[in-house]
Protein backbone atom coordinates (compact mmCIF):
# COMPACT_ATOMS: atom_id res chain seq x y z
CA UNK A 1 0.00 0.00 0.00
CA UNK A 2 1.22 3.67 -0.54
CA UNK A 3 1.45 6.01 1.71
CA UNK A 4 2.28 9.70 1.79
CA UNK A 5 1.12 13.28 3.35
CA UNK A 6 -0.63 16.25 2.33
CA UNK A 7 2.48 18.82 2.09
CA UNK A 8 3.23 22.30 1.02
CA UNK A 9 3.41 23.03 -2.37
CA UNK A 10 6.71 24.83 -2.80
CA UNK A 11 8.54 21.52 -3.43
CA UNK A 12 6.49 18.24 -2.82
CA UNK A 13 9.23 15.87 -3.86
CA UNK A 14 11.45 17.18 -1.67
CA UNK A 15 8.66 16.90 1.06
CA UNK A 16 7.80 13.33 0.22
CA UNK A 17 11.72 13.01 0.22
CA UNK A 18 11.50 14.38 3.75
CA UNK A 19 8.78 11.96 5.22
CA UNK A 20 9.91 8.52 3.29
CA UNK A 21 6.36 9.43 1.57
CA UNK A 22 5.37 7.39 -1.83
CA UNK A 23 2.18 9.50 -2.10
CA UNK A 24 1.86 13.26 -1.89
CA UNK A 25 -0.57 15.43 -1.94
CA UNK A 26 -0.85 19.52 -2.48
CA UNK A 27 -2.86 22.45 -3.71
CA UNK A 28 -2.12 23.90 -7.03
CA UNK A 29 -3.19 27.57 -5.53
CA UNK A 30 -3.76 29.39 -2.38
CA UNK A 31 -7.06 26.82 -0.94
CA UNK A 32 -9.15 29.56 0.07
CA UNK A 33 -8.34 31.69 -3.61
CA UNK A 34 -10.68 31.34 -6.48
CA UNK A 35 -7.58 31.27 -8.56
CA UNK A 36 -6.61 28.93 -11.51
CA UNK A 37 -3.10 27.00 -11.13
CA UNK A 38 -0.05 28.87 -12.82
CA UNK A 39 2.24 26.91 -14.98
CA UNK A 40 4.86 25.35 -12.23
CA UNK A 41 8.78 25.39 -13.04
CA UNK A 42 8.70 21.85 -11.69
CA UNK A 43 6.37 19.97 -13.37
CA UNK A 44 8.74 18.28 -15.81
CA UNK A 45 10.15 16.45 -12.35
CA UNK A 46 6.74 15.88 -11.06
CA UNK A 47 6.02 14.03 -13.74
CA UNK A 48 8.89 11.77 -13.67
CA UNK A 49 8.71 10.99 -9.70
CA UNK A 50 8.15 7.37 -8.76
CA UNK A 51 5.84 9.43 -5.87
CA UNK A 52 2.43 9.02 -7.13
CA UNK A 53 0.79 12.51 -6.47
CA UNK A 54 -2.72 13.65 -5.62
CA UNK A 55 -4.07 17.09 -6.16
CA UNK A 56 -6.53 18.89 -3.63
CA UNK A 57 -8.95 21.17 -5.25
CA UNK A 58 -9.75 24.36 -3.62
CA UNK A 59 -11.60 24.65 -0.42
CA UNK A 60 -13.89 27.37 -2.08
CA UNK A 61 -15.13 25.13 -4.53
CA UNK A 62 -18.70 24.36 -4.10
CA UNK A 63 -20.52 22.89 -6.80
CA UNK A 64 -23.61 21.94 -4.95
CA UNK A 65 -24.95 25.27 -3.63
CA UNK A 66 -27.58 27.07 -5.24
CA UNK A 67 -25.72 30.26 -5.19
CA UNK A 68 -25.03 31.50 -8.81
CA UNK A 69 -22.13 33.39 -7.62
CA UNK A 70 -20.14 30.33 -6.20
CA UNK A 71 -21.80 27.40 -8.09
CA UNK A 72 -20.71 28.57 -11.18
CA UNK A 73 -17.47 29.84 -10.57
CA UNK A 74 -16.85 26.83 -8.64
CA UNK A 75 -17.47 24.83 -11.48
CA UNK A 76 -14.83 26.55 -13.36
CA UNK A 77 -12.24 26.19 -11.01
CA UNK A 78 -13.02 22.76 -10.36
CA UNK A 79 -12.13 21.68 -14.19
CA UNK A 80 -8.87 24.49 -14.36
CA UNK A 81 -7.30 22.65 -11.01
CA UNK A 82 -8.66 19.41 -12.89
CA UNK A 83 -6.39 20.05 -16.50
CA UNK A 84 -3.48 21.37 -14.02
CA UNK A 85 -3.34 18.26 -12.01
CA UNK A 86 -3.87 16.27 -15.21
CA UNK A 87 -0.60 17.83 -16.94
CA UNK A 88 1.63 17.19 -14.05
CA UNK A 89 0.57 13.48 -13.98
CA UNK A 90 -1.33 13.46 -10.91
CA UNK A 91 -3.94 10.14 -10.11
CA UNK A 92 -6.82 12.29 -8.92
CA UNK A 93 -8.40 15.48 -7.74
CA UNK A 94 -9.85 15.35 -4.47
CA UNK A 95 -12.73 17.82 -4.10
CA UNK A 96 -15.23 17.80 -1.08
CA UNK A 97 -18.56 16.99 -1.61
CA UNK A 98 -20.42 20.33 -1.03
CA UNK A 99 -23.76 20.98 0.76
CA UNK A 100 -26.72 23.92 0.11
CA UNK A 101 -27.65 26.68 2.01
CA UNK A 102 -29.77 25.98 4.79
CA UNK A 103 -33.28 25.83 3.98
CA UNK A 104 -32.38 24.55 0.70
CA UNK A 105 -33.28 21.02 -0.72
CA UNK A 106 -30.30 18.87 -0.72
CA UNK A 107 -31.49 17.45 -3.95
CA UNK A 108 -31.09 20.19 -5.53
CA UNK A 109 -27.41 20.05 -4.40
CA UNK A 110 -27.52 16.76 -6.10
CA UNK A 111 -28.58 17.40 -9.48
CA UNK A 112 -25.78 20.62 -9.57
CA UNK A 113 -23.33 18.06 -8.82
CA UNK A 114 -24.72 16.23 -12.25
CA UNK A 115 -24.33 19.53 -13.70
CA UNK A 116 -21.09 20.09 -13.31
CA UNK A 117 -20.42 16.47 -14.95
CA UNK A 118 -22.32 17.62 -17.74
CA UNK A 119 -20.73 21.04 -18.10
CA UNK A 120 -17.13 19.29 -17.87
CA UNK A 121 -18.52 16.85 -20.68
CA UNK A 122 -19.49 19.72 -22.85
CA UNK A 123 -15.99 21.28 -22.65
CA UNK A 124 -14.14 18.00 -23.24
CA UNK A 125 -14.23 16.31 -20.18
CA UNK A 126 -12.34 16.07 -17.05
CA UNK A 127 -9.45 14.88 -17.82
CA UNK A 128 -8.35 12.72 -14.72
CA UNK A 129 -10.65 11.03 -12.03
CA UNK A 130 -12.21 13.35 -9.82
CA UNK A 131 -12.48 12.42 -6.19
CA UNK A 132 -15.31 13.85 -4.07
CA UNK A 133 -14.32 13.30 -0.46
CA UNK A 134 -16.73 13.06 2.26
CA UNK A 135 -17.30 15.79 4.75
CA UNK A 136 -17.68 16.28 8.71
CA UNK A 137 -19.79 19.17 8.97
CA UNK A 138 -23.56 20.56 8.67
CA UNK A 139 -26.81 19.46 8.12
CA UNK A 140 -27.43 19.82 4.17
CA UNK A 141 -24.01 18.14 3.02
CA UNK A 142 -23.89 16.44 -0.43
CA UNK A 143 -21.76 13.62 0.95
CA UNK A 144 -21.59 14.08 5.14
CA UNK A 145 -23.87 10.96 5.21
CA UNK A 146 -23.75 7.59 3.64
CA UNK A 147 -27.78 8.04 3.11
CA UNK A 148 -27.00 11.46 0.85
CA UNK A 149 -23.53 10.03 -0.41
CA UNK A 150 -26.17 6.92 -1.75
CA UNK A 151 -28.41 9.56 -3.24
CA UNK A 152 -25.49 11.59 -4.38
CA UNK A 153 -24.05 8.69 -6.31
CA UNK A 154 -27.40 7.68 -8.03
CA UNK A 155 -26.74 11.35 -9.57
CA UNK A 156 -23.31 11.27 -10.66
CA UNK A 157 -22.34 7.58 -10.39
CA UNK A 158 -22.77 6.81 -14.37
CA UNK A 159 -19.84 9.70 -14.65
CA UNK A 160 -16.89 7.81 -13.61
CA UNK A 161 -16.68 9.65 -10.13
CA UNK A 162 -14.19 8.65 -7.50
CA UNK A 163 -14.34 8.39 -4.02
CA UNK A 164 -11.97 10.10 -1.23
CA UNK A 165 -12.29 8.42 2.14
CA UNK A 166 -11.43 10.80 4.83
CA UNK A 167 -11.41 8.84 8.06
CA UNK A 168 -11.43 11.85 10.34
CA UNK A 169 -14.65 13.81 8.64
CA UNK A 170 -16.53 10.24 8.43
CA UNK A 171 -15.98 9.36 12.43
CA UNK A 172 -16.63 13.55 13.00
CA UNK A 173 -19.67 13.13 10.65
CA UNK A 174 -21.43 10.08 12.32
CA UNK A 175 -20.43 7.72 10.29
CA UNK A 176 -18.69 4.07 12.42
CA UNK A 177 -15.20 3.42 11.02
CA UNK A 178 -15.98 -0.42 11.77
CA UNK A 179 -17.41 -1.77 8.60
CA UNK A 180 -17.17 1.23 6.59
CA UNK A 181 -15.03 0.44 3.77
CA UNK A 182 -17.71 -1.81 2.62
CA UNK A 183 -20.60 0.37 3.65
CA UNK A 184 -18.44 2.64 0.98
CA UNK A 185 -18.28 0.33 -1.80
CA UNK A 186 -21.59 -0.86 -2.11
CA UNK A 187 -22.51 3.27 -2.87
CA UNK A 188 -19.47 4.26 -4.71
CA UNK A 189 -18.15 0.49 -5.92
CA UNK A 190 -14.91 2.05 -5.43
CA UNK A 191 -12.40 4.24 -2.66
CA UNK A 192 -9.64 5.64 -4.48
CA UNK A 193 -7.98 7.23 -2.04
CA UNK A 194 -7.97 7.58 1.96
CA UNK A 195 -6.98 10.37 4.06
CA UNK A 196 -5.98 9.03 6.97
CA UNK A 197 -6.48 11.38 9.99
CA UNK A 198 -7.32 11.44 13.03
CA UNK A 199 -9.81 13.45 14.87
CA UNK A 200 -9.90 16.05 17.90
CA UNK A 201 -13.00 15.64 18.32
CA UNK A 202 -15.64 13.22 19.20
CA UNK A 203 -17.87 11.16 17.13
CA UNK A 204 -20.65 12.83 14.92
CA UNK A 205 -19.60 16.21 16.49
CA UNK A 206 -19.24 17.54 13.27
CA UNK A 207 -16.46 19.20 13.48
CA UNK A 208 -13.69 18.84 11.29
CA UNK A 209 -10.29 19.35 13.26
CA UNK A 210 -7.24 16.76 12.19
CA UNK A 211 -5.21 15.16 14.96
CA UNK A 212 -1.67 12.70 14.41
CA UNK A 213 -2.42 8.97 14.47
CA UNK A 214 -3.14 7.82 18.04
CA UNK A 215 -3.29 11.17 19.49
CA UNK A 216 -7.00 11.92 18.92
CA UNK A 217 -10.36 10.46 19.72
CA UNK A 218 -9.72 7.13 16.73
CA UNK A 219 -8.47 4.40 17.88
CA UNK A 220 -5.43 3.89 15.32
CA UNK A 221 -5.94 0.62 14.30
CA UNK A 222 -9.58 1.17 12.67
CA UNK A 223 -7.31 3.50 10.42
CA UNK A 224 -5.32 0.94 9.77
CA UNK A 225 -8.22 -1.64 9.30
CA UNK A 226 -9.79 1.24 6.53
CA UNK A 227 -6.71 1.46 4.74
CA UNK A 228 -6.11 -2.72 4.48
CA UNK A 229 -9.87 -3.21 3.90
CA UNK A 230 -9.78 -0.52 0.83
CA UNK A 231 -6.56 -1.80 -0.86
CA UNK A 232 -6.43 1.96 -1.84
CA UNK A 233 -3.21 4.55 -1.05
CA UNK A 234 -3.44 6.88 1.95
CA UNK A 235 -2.35 10.25 3.23
CA UNK A 236 -2.14 12.00 6.50
CA UNK A 237 -2.95 15.19 6.45
CA UNK A 238 -2.26 15.97 9.91
CA UNK A 239 -0.03 18.36 11.48
CA UNK A 240 3.40 17.96 12.77
CA UNK A 241 5.10 19.04 9.95
CA UNK A 242 7.73 16.27 8.17
CA UNK A 243 8.71 14.33 12.01
CA UNK A 244 4.93 14.58 12.93
CA UNK A 245 3.66 13.28 9.78
CA UNK A 246 6.87 10.94 9.61
CA UNK A 247 5.36 9.40 12.41
CA UNK A 248 1.94 8.80 11.33
CA UNK A 249 3.34 7.25 8.16
CA UNK A 250 5.71 4.92 10.20
CA UNK A 251 2.33 3.59 12.02
CA UNK A 252 0.27 2.78 9.19
CA UNK A 253 3.07 1.21 7.42
CA UNK A 254 3.85 -0.62 10.86
CA UNK A 255 0.27 -1.47 11.05
CA UNK A 256 -0.31 -2.50 7.93
CA UNK A 257 2.58 -4.69 7.98
CA UNK A 258 1.59 -6.49 11.27
ZN1 LIG B 1 -9.35 15.04 3.80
Amino acid sequence: MRIGAHVEPADPLAEAAARGADVVQFFLTDPQAWTDPEPRADADALRAADVDLYIHAPYRINVATLNNRIRIPSRKLLLSHARAAADLGAKGLIVHGGHVDKGHDVATGFENWKKTFEYAAKEGGFPLPILVENTAGGDNACARRFDALARLWDTIGEYGAGFCLDTCHAFAGGEELLGIVDRVKAITGRIDLIHANDSRDPFDSGRDRHDNLGRGTIDPELIVAVIRAAGAPAVVETPGGAEGQGADITLLRDGLAA
